[in-house]
């Protein structure tokens, strides 16, 4: 029988990591099965033990559980503890292991793909919830001149700052208080755009020559790069690449072989500049 894998996530429907997943496992030659789990919101924990005792040998976890899953896991790796929070996980008869591939995921697409420096650049980062919860340390490791965290909820994003309290030049505000403020690279980590929607962004936070990147990625520009395309932002990125870095991280976590991610995302990419009919 195939060893079985799973994203668990509500919503999930528009999950794309079985796809990449079934394409890494034939790059590699794996056997695996890969399926997408809508967990009821108060009922994750219920879900993932039903697919460990069905056989399950490790799961993605995606919005909103991935600081749930922190909390579940009986160990973490270093870069997961230090976020506290967990997309990908590990079953073996002790337990679960729980790791955090977003950071690197996010990292690998911003310089190996888009050709973007971190070193000594302006950074601010939209949203303090799970996945920017796992972008902070490996940002502040590729040592920016600063870091901003804003949230909608200032205190969240005060908190996320103190986990991080010593290891580079972090701070955390509401969005109000970027007002004056621009940015080489501004990161929108927000759950907004599934909803249509954006974080408030006061004028010329975008500075000249800067990328906007929004981890959400679908069909055309996200609200979040319509408005920064809107208010001057130099280049946008959607978050595709990052999808298809951090599940190859997840791949090498499970399987001990790094797959390689270009032709998955160039088949994406072909698949997403198809028109809708
Ligand atoms: P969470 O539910 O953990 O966090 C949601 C965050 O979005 C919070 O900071 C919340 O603010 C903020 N938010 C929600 N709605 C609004 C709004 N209308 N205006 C302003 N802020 C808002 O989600 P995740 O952190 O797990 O995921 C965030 C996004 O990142 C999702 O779109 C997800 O698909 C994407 N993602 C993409 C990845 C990729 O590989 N490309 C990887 C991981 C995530 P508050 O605290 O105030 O509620």
């Amino acid at each position: 029988m195939s060893d079985r894998y799973g994203v668990f996530g509500h919503p999930v429907a528009h999950s794309k990591s079985p796809a990449i997943h079934a394409a890494f496992a034939a790059q590699c030659g794996h056997d695996l099965s890969y399926e997408a789990i809508l967990a009821p919101l108060d009922g994750f924990a219920d879900s993932l033990c039903a697919f460990v005792a069905a056989g399950g040998r490790g799961a993605n976890v995606t919005v909103p559980f991935k600081e749930e899953a922190c909390r579940l896991a009986t160990r973490l790796t270093p870069r997961a503890a230090q976020a506290g929070a967990v997309n990908t996980l590990v079953f073996d008869p002790s337990g679960m292991l729980g790791d955090n591939t977003d950071g690197a995921g996010l990292l690998r697409d911003l310089t190996n793909n888009l050709g973007c420096r971190i070193t000594g650049q302006r950074l601010l980062l939209l949203g303090a919830g799970g996945a920017a919860r796992g972008v902070v340390g490996p940002l502040l490791e590729a040592r920016p001149a600063a870091l901003v965290i804003a949230n909608r909820t200032a205190a969240r994003a005060a908190d996320l700052a103190e986990r991080f309290a010593g290891r580079g030049p972090l701070r955390a505000c509401g969005y109000p208080d970027l007002a004056g403020e621009s940015f080489d690279l501004v990161i929108n980590a927000t759950s907004a755009s599934l909803g249509g929607e954006t974080p408030y962004l006061p004028e010329r936070v975008f500075a000249s020559g800067s990328l906007a990147y929004d981890m959400m990625y679908g069909r055309g520009e996200t609200p979040f790069l319509l408005l920064a395309r809107a208010q001057g932002a130099a280049r946008l990125a959607d978050g595709l690449g990052m999808l298809v870095e951090q599940a190859a991280e997840a791949f090498r976590f499970w399987r001990g072989v790094l797959p390689d991610s270009a032709p998955v995302l160039a088949m994406l990419r072909a698949v997403a500049t198809v028109p809708a009919h």
